[in-house]
């Protein structure tokens, strides 16, 4: 969906990568978006038109986690759920330890996969 005409013009770009890769799309005029998907219709007003990719698909994100990390314990994957990343600790540039609310972990190896929190958790180690 696109919300305004410079979001309408920069489709240029992800058009050119579609036609690279074969992916059929279709531009779509606001009506043309609300004929597809009516519930559009509430905020017509504020839409500009859309791209439609008809072999588009969802996953299921919930089977997709819970079967990666059975096969990911399969290979020896140790997970810990509900823990709280409270800290990590370094020596110079170096990441010696990282601290939970289950107690602290060492490792050969760090990283970071707190999504959206990483860049304000990891901020204080410059
Ligand atoms: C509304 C919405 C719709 C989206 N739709 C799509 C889509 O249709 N298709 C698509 O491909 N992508 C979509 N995305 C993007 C996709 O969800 C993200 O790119 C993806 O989830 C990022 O994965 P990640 O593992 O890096 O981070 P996340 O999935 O954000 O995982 C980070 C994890 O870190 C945990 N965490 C944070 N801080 C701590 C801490 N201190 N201690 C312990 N754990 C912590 C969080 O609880 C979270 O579970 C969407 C995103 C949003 C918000």
């Amino acid at each position: 969906m696109f919300r305004n005409q410079k979001q309408l013009d920069a489709v240029e770009k992800d058009i050119a990568l579609l036609e690279q890769s074969g992916t059929r799309y279709q531009r779509m005029s606001v009506e043309e978006c609300i004929k597809q998907e009516p519930g559009l219709m509430a905020v017509s007003h504020k839409l500009t038109g859309g791209l439609y990719l008809p072999d588009d698909e969802t996953g299921d994100c919930y089977l997709f986690c819970q079967q990666m990390t059975e096969l990911a314990k399969a290979h020896g994957v140790e997970f810990m759920f509900d823990t709280q990343v409270q800290d990590v600790k370094r020596e110079g540039t170096r990441i010696t330890r990282v601290v939970t609310d289950k107690g602290e972990l060492e490792a050969d190896v760090y990283v970071v996969a707190m999504g959206s929190y990483s860049t304000k958790f990891m901020a204080g180690l410059g």
